[in-house]
């Protein structure tokens, strides 16, 4: 899959992923949209100790279900 991967501080790559794995009880996200918000910035800024890259931001997403486990 492709995804913007926040790699450096002040740094985003479009680039190839792993596909997400699904555990029982789960299901996988074909996201179509992400928001932005203050603690996305944070991390790009690297003010964010929790977030270290490489990680793909954006927390609030939507989509569509693709899979489903179990
Ligand atoms: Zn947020």
């Amino acid at each position: 899959m492709k995804a913007l991967v926040y790699t450096a501080n002040e740094e985003m790559t479009y680039r190839e992923e792993p596909e997400p794995t699904v555990q029982p009880g789960d299901s996988l996200v074909a996201i179509e949209a992400v928001g932005i918000c203050g603690s996305d910035m944070h991390a790009y800024l690297g003010h964010d100790e929790r977030r270290v890259p490489p990680l793909i931001l954006g927390h609030e997403a939507r989509g569509n279900r693709y899979r489903r486990s179990g």
